[in-house]
């Protein structure tokens, strides 16, 4: 497995990356270089996957990098995090973007099963047999290593779209069965980012010529791409998808035993604020529900794994039990039998894992004895998120004040 569930490992990929996360990424970020012989790449930080999993915090990573660099020098670096934060605060006050976008995507998959043409062209993008050199290795690349390089993923999006003209939602479902960092909220928003629904109207266009500039430093680049279309018309939509403002809950404060709830999204304790010592750990992973079909192994064991290590990190650092919440209709049972009330969950972001989730956890949040945790830099970062990434980007720096981030040159080592 390229990456290793565990935040030992992520937090060893984090300080070897540190040197090269100032004005190095600014000048490198854009190449899809080949990996060095740990199947790694230095111009990125690869860190997608330990953040997906919540297994590192944004917040840890991005003060990591300011200790290191001034914002000045690690500016790129740390706004390419905050579109992950901006992506997350959109969905979550868009959430019929998710919904739509799973029935379409079922809708997609009913139109293969009885259309034979769509079905063939389908099956040639997602075993790589397309005839596009470059789409072919980006997509062999992908379920061999459950890793693409985000300059691939914007070129691959964009020819499935608008050379091959498959449904973006099925190219999407592709993404989040294969990608280990798979996101409902980075995935789902990029792909329609790409296709022109995100900033509307304005859509990404892959070009031979600037595949192959990024792409000279591979084995056997640089990668060709004949016969891409050469005009990108925008996607359209019906409906629009309207904001609702979120709602933070309040801070947890628990004054009885609680059980810690750990999930696909937040799989361990140190990158979560708690309010006191829990005295039961529950894990629940549920990467199959990112799709109703098969997932790549890479995608599944991480996710599962990482979460399988947070409940031993988190018992170990506790001292208490775990448990494992792993089918449906057992979270009752896991919290009667340890005479606990209280579930304390870090919060449960729009997508799959919340809807595999969240039947069984709505009696408790009824009862009022579920409390979610927010992060404080997500709590400071969403209500920006209304629109464009503008409008998050303009607050990075009062946002790492708020967090006592220190982001002067001073600092910096
Ligand atoms: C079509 C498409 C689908 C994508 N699907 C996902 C996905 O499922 N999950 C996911 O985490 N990212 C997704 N991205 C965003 C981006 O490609 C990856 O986050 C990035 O490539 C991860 O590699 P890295 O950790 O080396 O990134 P780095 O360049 O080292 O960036 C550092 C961190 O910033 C965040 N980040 C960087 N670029 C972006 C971006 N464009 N949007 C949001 N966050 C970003 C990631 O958390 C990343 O780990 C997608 C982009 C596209 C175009």
């Amino acid at each position: 497995m390229l990456f290793t569930p565990t935040r030992q490992a992520g937090l060893a990929r984090l300080n070897h990356f540190l040197p090269n996360a100032g004005r190095a990424y600014e000048k490198s970020r854009n190449y899809d270089d080949p990996p060095a012989d740990d199947g790694l790449r230095s111009n990125v930080s690869q860190l997608s996957p330990w953040l997906h999993a919540g297994v590192l915090s944004e917040a840890e990573v991005v003060d990591a990098v300011l200790a290191n660099h001034s914002l000045k020098a690690a500016e790129k670096f740390v706004s390419e995090v905050f579109w992950r934060v901006y992506f997350k605060g959109y969905l979550e006050q868009r959430p019929s973007i998710w919904r739509a976008y799973c029935e379409d995507r079922d809708e997609a998959f009913d139109r293969l099963d009885s259309n034979s043409g769509l079905r063939t062209a389908y099956a040639e993008a997602v075993e790589g047999r397309t005839g596009i050199a470059a789409f072919d290795h980006w997509t062999n690349e992908l379920t061999q290593t459950g890793y693409l390089h985000n300059h691939a993923r914007m070129w691959f999006a964009s020819i499935w779209i608008f050379t091959l003209k498959l449904d973006w939602q099925l190219g999407a479902d592709f993404f989040l069965r294969h990608l280990v960092d798979g996101d409902a909220a980075s995935n789902t928003l990029s792909w329609r980012w790409v296709g022109g629904l995100h900033t509307k109207g304005k859509t990404y266009l892959a070009r031979a010529d600037n595949i192959a500039r990024y792409t000279e430093n591979q084995p056997d680049g640089p990668l060709k791409a004949e016969g891409l279309a050469s005009d990108a018309p925008a996607l359209e939509e019906e409906p629009e998808h309207g904001r609702t403002p979120i709602e933070f809950p309040g801070e947890v404060e628990v004054d009885e035993p609680y059980a810690l709830l750990l999930h696909d999204e937040a799989a361990h304790h140190s990158a979560i604020s708690l309010p006191s010592k829990p005295s039961l750990i529950i894990g629940a992973a549920r990467p199959t529900a990112r799709s109703p079909r098969d997932l790549g192994n890479s995608a599944q064991e991480f996710a599962a794994q990482a979460v399988e290590n947070g409940i031993d990190d988190a018992g170990a650092a506790f001292d208490c039990p775990s448990a494992q919440w792993s089918s449906n209709g057992e979270l009752a049972g896991i919290l009667d039998q340890a005479g606990i009330k209280h579930l304390v969950v870090p919060y449960l972001p729009t997508g799959w894992t919340r809807d595999a989730l969240f039947d069984e956890l709505s009696p408790l949040q009824e009862s009022g004895h579920l409390h979610t945790i927010v992060s404080d830099l997500d709590r400071a970062t969403w209500p920006y998120a209304k629109a464009g990434f503008f409008g998050v980007k303009k607050k990075i720096e009062s946002i790492l004040g708020e967090l006592s981030i220190p982001s002067d040159e001073a600092q910096a080592a």
